[in-house]
């Protein structure tokens, strides 16, 4: 392995040099005559626990993540969704004021959120919107080199909205360039509607390299808000220094513990290529428009397209109650919209207004 400097010394010194807190459930376990915690003896709702606190990071769904995903239970933190894990790195390693992550535009929303939040500048490097919005990777290379403010590097792959991916030649060669200055965090949120492989692996042995997984997507648990962060120790244990003390509630615990149950894997492997033939369907409905000028297919669970006019058509849809996604904000994005791939009723009512736009 290469001579890595500490990843602690790219982390806010306060952070580094702060006691953590230590709760009731992790200083003792949550068995026993439980007398530490200030909770009730009794709970109100048979069968269940509510009067416990929750363990901080659940044994068996650790267990179980660090199986999904190949990587060590000591490379892994549970957080409440993705957006809790960019929020945790962006307070661990951006000083307000002085630093600056990296993101190409368009990129996922919460990234620039976590940072304006902390006070921290937000440096955007525009897509190619000729080449599929590919990354600009000379533009990238030259913006790492030269920027000593920036901390954190926030890629995504596939891309949300554009659904391109990034080649593994690729993200070596940022994960060097910055090497021993800043953390790459990869984020893989659309992972398993691919058929590239993940980057997880790559963790053992980039000490600068992070990947978050999630299961709002391909796991059907959005409203589970239960997602994970994969790096090595040291960056963890600083992540779980500013992490809430319980930061999983119990019912969520119990149902990602079940949703990752092998019973369930069958099940999600169906699910998975339903959507792969329904995107396919999707592909071939948006296809059949002519004044759809573009289509994006990528590869996620969505599909990007661009008309001449993107708003007359959200409002068309939204009138029969199809809810699509446009990006007003985005300049590469104008009379752009994203479609989410969905059930074939979904796809039913979405082809019949489709096809009734202008002509009724
Ligand atoms: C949907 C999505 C996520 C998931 O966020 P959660 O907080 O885990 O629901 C993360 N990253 C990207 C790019 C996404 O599109």
């Amino acid at each position: 392995m290469r001579s890595q400097i500490s990843i602690s010394k790219l982390a806010r010194p306060e952070i580094v040099a702060m006691k953590p807190y230590s709760s009731a459930r992790s200083e003792a376990p949550g068995e026993g005559v439980l007398l530490n915690a200030n909770e009730s003896p009794w709970s109100l709702l048979p069968d269940s626990k509510l009067n416990r606190y929750p363990e901080p990071q659940p044994q068996r769904l650790v267990s179980r993540l660090a199986n999904l995903y190949q990587v060590n239970r000591k490379q892994l933190l549970v957080t409440r969704g993705s957006d809790e894990g960019i929020d945790l790195l962006t307070r661990v390693f951006c000083r307000a004021g002085e630093d600056a992550i990296l993101q190409c535009t368009p990129a996922f929303g919460m990234y620039a959120i976590a940072a304006q939040t902390q006070g921290v500048d937000v440096v955007s490097i525009p897509r190619l919107a000729a080449d599929n919005f590919s990354m600009d990777v000379d533009k990238l290379l030259l913006t790492l080199a030269n920027d000593t403010r920036l901390k954190l590097i926030f890629l995504t792959t596939p891309n949300n909205p554009t659904g391109d991916s990034i080649d593994k030649a690729t993200l070596l060669k940022i994960l060097q360039s910055v090497n021993g200055r800043a953390l790459v965090v990869v984020d893989e949120a659309y992972a398993e509607f691919s058929n590239k492989a993940s980057f997880c692996p790559l963790v053992t042995e980039y000490n600068n390299l992070v990947i978050l997984r999630t299961l709002s997507k391909a796991w059907a648990g959005a409203g589970l808000r239960c997602g994970t962060v994969i790096a090595q120790t040291e960056v963890i244990d600083l992540l779980g220094r500013i992490i809430a003390p319980y930061p999983l509630a119990s019912p969520v615990v119990e149902l990602a513990e079940r949703l990752l149950d092998p019973e369930v894997l069958s099940l999600q492997q169906q699910q998975l290529q339903a959507l792969a033939n329904n995107k396919q369907r999707l592909f071939t409905i948006l296809k059949a428009q002519n004044y759809i000028t573009d289509i994006w297919p990528g590869d996620a669970n969505f599909i990007l397209i661009r008309l001449d006019d993107a708003s007359g058509l959200m409002r068309y849809c939204g009138q029969q109650n199809i809810i699509l996604r446009a990006f007003n904000n985005e300049p590469l994005l104008q009379n752009c919209i994203r479609i989410s791939v969905g059930s074939n009723s979904d796809l039913d009512s979405l082809e019949t207004v489709l096809k009734t736009w202008k002509t009724t």
